[in-house]
């Protein structure tokens, strides 16, 4: 079978198809055929090594697909079963052998693509929102970078609960991404200082919560845009990791919290899991969470596809069809 690999951290040179072997499931474990495999960031930072990785490393961490074959003492999922995952490493490839407790069902009115394309970018949104900072009706929330793939769906996520939305966005193509989404108020931070505007915005109050998935460019005047008491979550970094860090400035700027999340802390058992995906999923199925597949590329078009999320223009999921 294929498998998108890397046996060095690089540029997008250093992704190679290569020919393995089919995995067999260990105990406890699926084989899933791939039939929709997610591009996130994610993957970007273990190719150039930001998040470090064993070498050869197949990358992918999402996928949607058919169970082939169960190991021994699986009783999650059987033969057949359509089913998705997140969090869930090697995914780049033909076949991956995935631990049956991260597989979750596909309901039926779902393609495998939506399925694919929901799951880390749409369980992301969903517990920063809901888990994070449980945003309340009324409250103003901060969305760095809201043309992309998880702040489009964290928009929705907050205006299903009632917040207000701030956005933040790099072009006028993905200004009209957030307000379709169902932003407030859209701020082309790559042309005006974002944390004078939501100033401005809040009558000087500043937010509840500021969601900064950017990084390095963002982070200190996300600061500056939160409300006495008010919560930073920091849950990426798309511009570069974020340095070294002084505890006082929170005191300093308002008794602030600060927290970096991640997907796999907010789906660490099965029921957690299951829970969120079911909302995800069932938000797509049911037409109440809008996603936006932007494109789809062949799984051996790895590179342009991380080429394309790197160029900024993605405004939605990106996929690989094996
Ligand atoms: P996106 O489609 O959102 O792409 C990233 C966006 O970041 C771009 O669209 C761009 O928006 C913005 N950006 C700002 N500076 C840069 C830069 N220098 N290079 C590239 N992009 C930049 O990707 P995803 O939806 O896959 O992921 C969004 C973020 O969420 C990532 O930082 C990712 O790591 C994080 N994430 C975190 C998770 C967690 O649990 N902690 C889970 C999933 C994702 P613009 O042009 O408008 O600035």
């Amino acid at each position: 079978m294929r498998a998108v690999r890397i046996h060095a951290t690089g540029g997008r040179e250093v992704i190679q198809i290569d020919a393995v072997p089919v995995p067999n499931p260990g105990a406890g474990e699926a084989l899933v055929r791939m039939e929709a495999v997610g591009v996130n960031f994610i993957d970007i930072y273990h190719r150039t090594g930001q998040y470090r990785v064993d070498m050869p490393f197949t990358l992918g961490q999402e996928g949607a697909g058919v169970v082939e074959r169960v190991g021994t003492g699986v009783a999650e999922v059987h033969p057949g079963d359509r089913v998705a995952f997140s969090n869930v490493d090697r995914s780049y490839a033909d076949y991956v052998a995935a631990p049956a407790w991260r597989l979750v069902p596909v309901p039926a009115d779902l393609t495998a693509e939506q399925a694919a394309a929901a799951m880390l970018q749409g369980m992301t949104a969903q517990y920063l929102a809901s888990a994070t900072y449980p945003i309340r009706a009324g409250e103003t929330a901060l969305v760095h970078a809201a043309g992309g793939g998880v702040g489009q769906l964290l928009v929705q996520m907050i205006k299903r609960r009632g917040g207000r939305v701030i956005a933040t966005v790099s072009s006028e193509a993905k200004a009209a991404v957030a307000r379709s989404a169902g932003a407030d108020e859209v701020i082309n931070y790559s042309q005006v200082d974002f944390a004078a505007e939501v100033a401005r915005l809040t009558n000087g109050g500043g937010v509840a919560v500021v969601y900064d998935s950017v990084g390095r460019d963002t982070f200190e005047r996300s600061l500056d845009c939160a409300a006495l008491r008010g919560m930073v979550v920091l849950f990426g970094q798309a511009s570069g990791r974020v340095g070294p860090f002084d505890p006082q400035v929170l005191n300093a700027k308002g008794g602030l919290f600060l927290t970096r999340p991640s997907l796999h802390l907010y789906t660490h058992t099965r029921a957690e899991l299951l829970q969120r995906a079911a909302d995800v999923l069932g938000g797509v199925a049911d037409g109440s969470l809008r996603l936006r597949i932007d494109r789809t590329f062949p799984l051996d078009e790895a590179a342009e596809a991380h080429g394309y999320l790197e160029s900024r223009h993605a405004t939605g999921k990106l996929l690989l069809i094996p």
